[in-house]
């Protein structure tokens, strides 16, 4: 029976690199692999040897008949996603030139050319682009790294960013802990770049600087009301209930009986979900005990997940609706909101996948409380209140009718955004550091030694593993410079931290 990809996939593509019989898609060189909310398994070429699941970091993939009955809705979305297939007809044709240099490779490979003798990297984070980084680097025996970072502990998003019931997912921090345990890397906790260090000691002291700083601020949602108490970010909840330290603070009040999340992207549906969760569930996970307390008396009966566009343009992957639908279940949607919408319309699968399961939820009865309700197409105006928020406007998206929606909790969950670094140029438009693959760019063109990766390089999207493939092409340019002979050459003193 072949093997299934389920919903903690991470899309770090290790699964591909280990597959033999190339069956698993879309690969990091096909065009549709930055846009794929999963990858996935051709049944039909599929060889059910089980190479794939020993690489998969986060335990995402299972042989079919192990598939339990809240992911059995996997193996048709792994199967759907081949749609041509036939027994035994290879969609793609095993080839042995296929992969890229950033697949695993067993023994260290030397630098050639005009690499120096050794190459001295700093990386600025530690989060999920950050060791992904270092692992290519520390694929080759001249190079040390030293990672920086900020908090007293590793890992950025992968320990402070994934919600604490995605137990998966989060064990992605064993494969990060193994690369930590490399010789030639050293990670130095509490050190923050612009206040312990600055960048241009860090240049000073090593050949090349990869920032991997994240997109730490969230995107401003710009209605009047919103500066409200009882208005807060999504993000600031992610962090609260996983003990965060900046975010230690930031309890919402979860005693009144609506909360609405502005937005429905993935991060709107983790809040949603651990709000409607049985305390007691998330009690066997790594939850922050002070959040699980609050949560234990939180009032909420209903928290309703607004998108300001249609169903069509949903924001949440398919994988986490299935979550939502099939673990989670306590999910809702108004059959009202879905009249007209039909799922034959849309040429794109994903689409239409998604449609036909938020059709499925919507013809279910209400679930007990509380639960989830997802509402389309109202675009935010105003948080409404005087001393503190008591709901929000919405205009019914394209029309001038307006709607009040009571809630004692606003989230706005609108997206992240990056913070300009001093020193490296930045686009304002998209919030990330200029740069060409990975290359920190000025406006007289690229800086040598300077590099980027991660959320800061190409904006806030895709999933934890998305960094693996995006940090093996800034690390192949960083490596290029290094054979090259481009790279500065540091002559500062080492920086004693
Ligand atoms: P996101 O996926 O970009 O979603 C942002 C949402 O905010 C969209 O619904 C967007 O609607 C809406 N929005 C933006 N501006 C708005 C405005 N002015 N008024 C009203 N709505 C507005 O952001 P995210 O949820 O923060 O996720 C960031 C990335 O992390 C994504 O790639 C996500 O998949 C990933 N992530 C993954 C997981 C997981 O795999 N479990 C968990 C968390 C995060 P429009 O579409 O109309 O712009």
């Amino acid at each position: 029976m072949p093997h299934v990809i389920t919903q903690a996939c991470c899309g770090d593509a290790s699964c591909v690199y280990a597959c033999p019989v190339n069956c698993i898609h879309p690969t990091p060189e096909e065009p549709d692999f930055g846009t794929a909310e999963m990858l996935y398994i051709d049944p039909q070429t599929c060889v059910d040897c089980g190479a794939c699941v020993s690489a998969c970091p986060v335990g995402a993939i299972v042989p079919g008949h192990r598939l339990t009955a809240d992911a059995a809705r996997f193996a048709e979305v792994n199967a759907d996603h081949y749609p041509d297939a036939a027994p035994g007809d290879a969609r793609f044709p095993v080839n042995a030139n296929w992969r890229l240099p950033m697949a695993p490779i067993d023994k260290p490979t030397a630098l050639t050319g005009a690499a120096p003798d050794e190459v001295r990297v700093a990386i600025v984070g530690s989060g999920p682009s950050a060791m992904y980084a270092a692992d290519e680097l520390l694929r080759h025996d001249e190079v040390r790294v030293t990672v920086y970072e900020r908090l007293s502990a590793p890992f950025g998003l992968a320990r402070f960013g994934v919600a604490p019931d995605h137990e998966s997912t989060r064990s992605v921090s064993e494969l990060f802990d193994e690369i930590a345990r490399h010789p030639n890397i050293e990670i130095r906790l509490n050190v923050e770049i612009g206040t312990d260090i600055t960048l241009d000691e860090l240049r000073a002291t090593h050949h090349a600087v990869l920032w991997a700083g994240g997109a730490p601020t969230d995107r401003p949602l710009q209605i009047p009301g919103v500066d409200l108490p009882g208005v807060q970010s999504a993000t600031s909840v992610v962090g609260w209930y996983n003990g965060h330290p900046d975010f230690l603070r930031a309890t919402p009040d979860l005693d009144t009986d609506r909360a609405v999340v502005i937005g429905n992207g993935n991060v709107a549906l983790d809040v949603a979900r651990i709000f409607t969760s049985e305390p007691d569930r998330l009690a066997s996970t790594s939850i922050d005990r002070t959040a699980l307390t609050a949560l234990r008396s939180s009032r909420l009966r209903e928290v309703v997940v607004v998108a300001r566009r249609g169903p069509e343009h949903a924001a949440f992957t398919m994988p986490e609706l299935i979550g939502l639908a099939d673990s989670h279940r306590r999910v809702w949607v108004d059959p009202a909101e879905l009249a007209g919408v039909d799922p034959a319309d849309h040429d794109d699968p994903t689409v239409s996948a998604k449609l036909e399961l938020l059709h499925e939820i919507a013809a279910r009865p209400k679930p007990a409380e509380p639960f989830i309700r997802l509402s389309f197409g109202h675009t935010p105006v105003a948080v409404v209140g005087d001393e503190r928020a008591t709901g929000v406007e919405f205009v019914r998206t394209g029309t001038d009718e307006t709607v009040v929606l009571d809630a004692g909790l606003v989230l706005t969950a609108i997206g992240y955004r990056g913070k300009p670094v001093p020193g490296l140029p930045f686009d304002d438009q998209h919030g990330t550091v200029r740069n060409d693959a990975g290359r920190v760019v000025a406006d007289d063109g690229p800086v040598p030694g300077l590099f980027v990766t991660g959320w800061i390089k190409r904006g806030p999207t895709g999933f934890i593993g998305t960094n693996k493939t995006d940090s093996g092409e800034t690390v192949a340019n960083l490596l290029a410079d290094a054979e090259a002979g481009a790279l500065p050459k540091p002559d500062g003193r080492a920086v004693g931290v």
